[in-house]
């Protein structure tokens, strides 16, 4: 594998890939990630993938310190997935160039959009900043953190005549979904986070019977877990697939959480 740390030295080596597949993380690489890189090799692509833990994206100062690095960890995993370039840059080189800004309008301001002021905008921002570096037509993203790839989408897809491949949550036993942030959990929060997993997967599917029925009462479930676990949930909300619309069970939708466990923030959807 190839590791770069710099867009010159990654202009050299690229510029003549058409075909190349584009994970990008934030590093800390678990199954997760792994099926994304995995996506992209079934589709006979050369892979990179950026790890870049993104200063412009953490709304808490303390939340962007705090979040696990180990890159020689990373570095080891991703060699053993034949993957083919490592782009690790510094902060000062992603953003020593203008770019245009994002702003997101008050429709959009709904979810985590409403919980980490600014979040959103820095994701487009870097994400905007690596695609005009990397000029991938491919694009492999999870389908875990739902709002981010649907204002990829939205907002960046067309800019870049890019394919956004949207790839499923890989849970651990079917339960909480992998993460970096599940690093900072204590065991005992770990095991609560998946039942409270189980739990929502339960009322997902309850609601496919009961529909609205069950949205009325999704309040009450969220006190429930509040006091059960110790928990504070931002949002419990069920939206629309396509368009993240308050969902009226017409659509398509999926159940979107996020929620406060040991001081670290999980999201998810089911
Ligand atoms: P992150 O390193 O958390 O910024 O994530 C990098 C990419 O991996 C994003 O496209 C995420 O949606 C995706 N991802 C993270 N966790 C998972 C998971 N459990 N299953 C599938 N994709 C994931």
């Amino acid at each position: 594998m190839k590791i770069i740390t710099s867009i010159f030295d990654l202009n050299k080596e690229i510029k003549n890939y058409k075909n190349i597949g584009f994970v990008p993380t934030m590093g800390g690489i678990h199954e997760g990630h792994k099926s994304l890189i995995k996506a992209s090799q079934n589709k006979k692509r050369k892979t990179i993938v950026s790890i870049f833990v993104n200063p412009t994206q953490f709304n808490k100062k303390d939340d962007f310190k705090k979040y696990p690095r180990n890159i020689q960890k990373d570095i080891d995993i991703l060699e053993k997935l034949n993957v083919e370039y490592l782009f690790a840059p510094s902060v000062k080189d992603i953003y020593k160039f203008k770019a245009k800004k994002f702003n997101l309008k008050k429709k959009d301001k709904i979810l985590c959009a409403k919980f980490r002021i600014g979040h959103f905008e820095g994701v487009l921002n870097v994400m905007n900043r690596l695609m005009t570096i990397i000029k991938s037509k491919d694009l492999y993203m999870g389908e875990k953190d739902y709002q981010q790839l649907y204002l990829i989408k939205k907002f960046l897809s067309k800019k870049f005549k890019v394919r956004i491949n949207s790839c499923p949550t890989i849970r651990i036993d079917n339960k909480i979904a992998l993460s970096t942030r599940n690093k900072l959990l204590k065991k005992r929060s770990l095991k609560k986070a998946s039942e409270i997993a189980l739990f929502l997967k339960k009322i997902k599917y309850k609601s496919k019977f009961q529909g609205s029925k069950l949205a009325f009462i999704l309040s009450e479930y969220k006190k429930e877990l509040e006091k059960k676990y110790n928990i504070k949930i931002d949002y419990l909300e069920f939206r629309d697939e396509k368009n993240l619309k308050l969902n009226n069970f017409k659509n398509k939708y999926r159940l979107f959480v996020a929620y406060k466990i040991d001081n670290v923030r999980l999201i998810d959807n089911y």
